[in-house]
Formats: C-alpha cells, structure tokens, sequence
C-alpha cells in the first residue's frame, strides 16, 4: 500500500492540538499540570504560538522567546512535538498604533480600528516587513530544535482590504492579466453594457459596496486577485521559513468549503494540507447521519486539495465550540466518532481547538480537552484519552492514501460565478448544497469521491460527477472529451457549459465549447423553481421492469431490433396549491427549504432509489479506504438499467 509518511518522530498518527501557555505564564503549576494531562491523554503534539505576537515580541523589535523556549523544551522532554505557528494571525497594539496602514480597510473604504483578528492588509509593506522580521526569528530561534515538527501559518486567512496598497496592486495584476491592454479587458468584462467602459486601469476600483457591482469579470477578478494576494502573502511566510529551515514542512490551516479564497490554488504552496473541523452535530435541521455525509465531503476536498500527501485535521471541537446560534456538546462517542471519521477519510492528524478553556474573554467558553474544572475527570477528557489510545492502536495506518475511482469537479470560480449570475432564482442555485447533496447520495451507495478541480488530471478516475458546470475553464471541455473518449463515465447536470473563464456566454448553444456535441444534448430553455414548486422526472414500473432484466427470448424488440427504452413519464411541472401552504408559516417552509438540499432534491425525484442490482453491482471489498475493518460495499461498475 502506498504510504507518505508525513511524520517519522511520531511514528503514527499526530494527536494534539492548540496550546496556549502564553495565557498561563503567571501559572506554573498549570504549565506544569499541562504536561501530565497531555501525557494521560495521548497527546503527542502541540501547536504553539498562534496568537502569541503580543507575548513574543511585547514591544517593537524587542523579542522575548525564553518563555517559549522553556514550553517546547518542556514538552519534547515529555514526548510531545511541537507544530510551531507564526503569530500574523493578529497584530500587538503597539503595531496598529503605530502602522494604522496594517489595519484593514472596509468594502465601505473605511479603515478598520485595532482589535480582533485576521483584519490586517495583505499587501501593507510594512505589516509584511514585521512579519517577516519575526517569522525568521522564531525560525532562527527553533528551527533547530528536534521538537519542531511543522510550521503553522497565520491562522485561517480569510477577507479583503480595500485600501490604496490593494488597489494599487489589483490594477498592476488586472494589466498583467489583460498584457496592459485596457481594451482587452472592456471586452472580457462586457463593460460596453451600461457605458461601464474604462479608459484606463487607474480608472478601476475594487467592487466597493456602493460603487461597481454590477460588471461580473470585475468581481470575479476582485475574488481571483484576494486569493491571489492572500496566496502571496502565504508564500512570503514561507519562504522565510523555507529558507532557514528547508527540512520543516509548512501549512495553513484551511476552513472547509470555505467561500472566500480559492483553496485549490493555495494548496501547492503548502507542504501538507490542514483544516478546521467544526460540524454542527445535533442540529435542529438534519439527521446526524447527513451531518457526518457533509463531513466527508469536506474531509475529501482537503484530501484532493494536495492528492497524494495525508491531510491533517488541524483543529476540532473536543466537546463544543462557542460561535454558533446553539452550541450544542456532542454526546457521547460523537468525538470518537468524528476522529475517526477524518482519519478514515485520510487525515493523519487529529487536533483540537482547544488544549485548556482559558478563563476570560471571546473563547472562555470554547470547548477544550481541560475545562475550568482542571482535572482529567471529565466526559471529554475520558473520550479524548480513548481517541488517543485508539490512534496508537492503528498507528500503522498513517501515511496510508485514500484511493478512489470516483471524482466530482468542484471550481471555485465556478461558485463564484454561479453565485453572481444575475438570473434564474436569486437564493435558490445553491451551487454547494447540490454539489453537497450529490456526493452524498453517491456516498450512500458506498462510492467514495475525490473532489477536483475541472482542469486537473481525470486519468485515474472511472467516473467523473460535473453538477452544475456553469463555468467552464480554458482546456475543460477538452479534458472532459478525452475522459469520455478514453472510456469514462461523465455525469452533468443542468446549468452546464454556459459561459467561460471571462464569463461571456457561449455562443452556438449550451453547453458550449463543445460539451453539446460530447453529450449530444442542447439546452435550449432554462427554469427556475417558487419553493413550492416541483417538477420532476419518474420512471414508470414498466420501463423499470425492462430496464433491470435482460430481453427474454420471445420479448417483441422494437422496431430497430433493440430493446426498448425506459420510458419516462414526467410529473407535474407545477404543483397544485399545497393544502396546507396557507395554515403553514412563512419560517417553516423556509426551514423546509433549508433542509432539503437542491441536488438531494433533484436526485431524490430523479426516480427511486435502485435495490438490490439494479443499477449498481456492489461487492464486499474494501471500499478504497484506510480503515482496516471496513468492508462497505463498492460499486464496482454499472448497468443499463439506468435510461441513457
Ligand atoms: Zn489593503
């Protein structure tokens, strides 16, 4: 089995989570208390140092490392690792008071005050001056050591700035993009409509909230350039760490299916993959069981981010977090449960967000492995020593690779676009949701999926989902013919092929680029859905009947000697008034709404589950995962009986 081995000190699966002793400095016997706890619970590393700036360097240019230096040591003497975190995920008072330039400026244009986090500029020359200073000093200070395991980046990027520097730097990339050809861009971004057209790229603002919104390359290319500026300031974070300590490998912490940066184009400039898991178990809208569905995608769109290499699962709530509407504890055997599940969908890590429950401020009250109780006597603890016993019993299993046969492409700009197409229903595409609801019901059937990007490589996959493929990138169709031609299963589904990477409609018929010749299909009209309406596709019993057997001898083919087709009976296109719709309340028809994903709707009415063989043949092998005691069914190909 092919193995990557992320962590040879380990010896198996990374168990630990973020440790702020920084808060405790006046508690040695807390800092001391820390270790023994860990050690009871199979902890084996640490992350340290992510919000510690303040600490580490109390005022400019005067850096204090001794304490952290007397922890990690600390911590290596008891067997535990250090993930060692550069601290620019929020900034001292003494940097805003004296650079507000570091300080975000809003989509109003309005400078954002000190406080927080992650609410500085990515392009403020001297933010990234200070944070370079720093980051190469802790490299200096700890790269040596044999507890550094791994480099933790800022912590979750995310947002925009619209100050001078950013807008600076969007017109140098838009000129870069468009070769400084102004009339080059007029024409991708359409800006003949309304008299939008410019006269030059300093004409250009970002899409201010009451300024430009309505030219869609513009805001597209606002999203393209944030991750662009985002990934550059990564880099920059990096390559200072690379560079004095080319052997320790670096990640970022990721947010799931986040909508704010293009993860796929983050992810190469990672060593490893990292995310935060926090699924809202026990919620008020969804089985625990779509929960966990949910879960697993997400877990393998950071697998596919960097195939290849285990992702790691940075953080996840041991009992609760604090920032939900209703924070609900998970019941017992849930941690076991979700720690297991990331490890199965090929994580080598599971981590917490938090070590101990500080006693003040914004993250008191966020679940921890130690409460404010500071014993081991707890529920949780109990079930994180178990988690940690039961990753040294599989510890061989690390390093393993999750393999599929099965892809669904996921862009992000795709989502974007889909997400400002001004047209069909305003809150009801869900572009997510369906791509959600899809796996899920492929995932039902025992079929695992990678979740790509349309320009990556299909060779190794058998099958390939496109759910609403609206955009299509420069070389897709392409891609997507080769796969067919070489014998692939290429699933679409509405709202495919309609515009490009520039988003200007193709023109000749949907889906464009070729795609309509490859299906053999044109769309012609396209609808849009009240939320009480329904409209669906059946299969009648006798179409299914056919469709499951071969011909029997005696059977009447049709007239050109096949055997005949399913036939389709189609439902009503819109549904009669709902006898309750007038004594059910507006909020719980929303409620119904939210519910019921798009695409799980869309395939739920596409006709009945298949039973038995009918359309899949399943078999007890290893479904492809890393859990040796897993034997889900896998469905190893499929039949006709699905109509064509
Ligand atoms: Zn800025």
């Amino acid at each position: 089995m092919e193995k990557k081995i992320l962590f040879p000190q380990i010896g198996g699966f990374v168990h630990g989570g973020d440790y702020n002793p920084e808060q405790w400095l006046d508690r040695p016997d807390i800092l001391e208390q820390d270790v023994e706890l860990m050690k009871k619970a199979g902890i084996n590393s640490a992350s340290v140092g992510i919000f510690s700036w303040s600490v580490l360097e109390p005022q400019e240019g005067r850096y204090d490392f001794d304490w952290l230096a007397q922890i990690i040591d600390r911590l290596y003497e008891n067997g535990i690792y250090t993930v060692l975190a550069t601290p620019s995920g929020a900034r001292p008072a003494w940097l805003d008071a004296k650079y507000p330039e570091a300080m975000r400026v809003n989509q109003m244009g309005m400078r954002e005050h000190h406080g927080g986090r992650h609410n500085h500029c990515m392009s403020s020359p001297v933010y990234r001056e200070k944070v370079a200073l720093i980051d190469r000093k802790l490299a200096e200070r700890f790269g040596s050591h044999p507890g550094v395991i791994m480099y933790h980046i800022s912590n979750e990027f995310s947002g925009e700035c619209y100050c001078d520097h950013c807008i600076t730097k969007f017109r140098k990339y838009l000129r870069e993009k468009y070769d400084n050809d102004i009339e080059k861009l007029n024409r991708a971004w359409w800006t003949f409509f309304w008299s939008h057209r410019y006269n030059d790229f300093d004409q250009i603002e970002p899409p201010f909230v009451h300024g430009e919104t309505s030219v869609m390359g513009l805001n597209l290319e606002w999203k393209r350039f944030t991750t662009w500026n985002t990934n550059d300031f990564m880099k920059a974070e990096a390559d200072v760490l690379h560079s004095v300590t080319p052997h320790i490998p670096v990640t970022a912490n990721l947010m799931r299916m986040f909508g704010g940066l293009d993860y796929r184009k983050m992810a190469p400039h990672m060593d490893v993959v990292s995310w935060d898991n926090y699924p809202p178990f026990h919620n008020d809208w969804e089985t625990l069981e779509d929960t966990a569905f949910e879960t697993a995608f997400q877990h393998a769109l950071m697998r596919s981010l960097k195939r290849g290499v285990p992702f790691m699962m940075m953080e996840s709530a041991p009992g609760l977090v604090n920032w939900q509407n209703v924070n609900k504890v998970k019941r017992p055997g849930i941690h076991r449960l979700a720690c297991l599940q990331a490890v199965a969908c090929g994580s080598d890590s599971v981590q917490y967000f938090q070590w101990r429950k500080g006693r003040g401020s914004y993250e008191q009250f966020h679940g921890a492995v130690v409460d404010h109780i500071g014993t081991d006597d707890t529920r949780i603890f109990r079930e994180v020593a178990e988690v940690g016993e039961l990753l040294r019993q599989i510890a061989p299993a690390a390093g393993t690779l999750v393999k599929t046969r099965a892809a669904m492409l996921f862009d992000w700009d795709n989502r974007w676009a889909i997400e400002d197409m001004q047209g069909l229903g305003r809150n009801t595409k869900k572009y997510e949701q369906t791509c959600i609801g899809i796996w899920k019901e492929f995932f039902r059937l025992g079929v695992d999926m990678d979740i790509v990007g349309s320009d990556e490589d299909l060779d190794c996959y058998d099958l390939v989902v496109a759910p609403m493929l609206y955009m299509l990138q420069p070389g897709t169709a392409q891609n997507l013919k080769a796969f067919v031609e070489r014998g692939g299963q290429l699933l679409a589904t509405y709202l495919c092929g309609y515009v490009d990477s520039e988003q200007l409609c193709y023109l000749g018929g949907f889906p464009g680029d070729g795609l309509k010749d490859l299906f053999g299909i044109v769309s012609e009209e396209i609808d849009s859905l009240y939320p009480t309406d329904r409209n669906g596709i059946a299969l009648t019993e006798e179409a299914l009947g056919r469709a499951a057997a071969p011909a029997q001898a005696g059977e009447t083919p049709s007239r050109n000697g096949r055997t005949p087709r399913p036939r389709l009976r189609r439902t009503a296109s819109r549904a009669a008034p709902h006898p309750q719709k007038k004594a059910e309340p507006a909020g719980r028809r929303h409620l119904r709404k939210k519910a019921e994903p798009t695409g799980q709707r869309h395939l739920r009415k596409a006709g009945p589950k298949p039973k038995g063989t009918g359309k899949y043949l399943t078999t007890r092998k290893s479904c492809g995962c890393r859990m040796p005691a897993c034997s889900a069914p896998t469905p190893m190909t499929s039949t006709g009986a699905a109509p064509p």
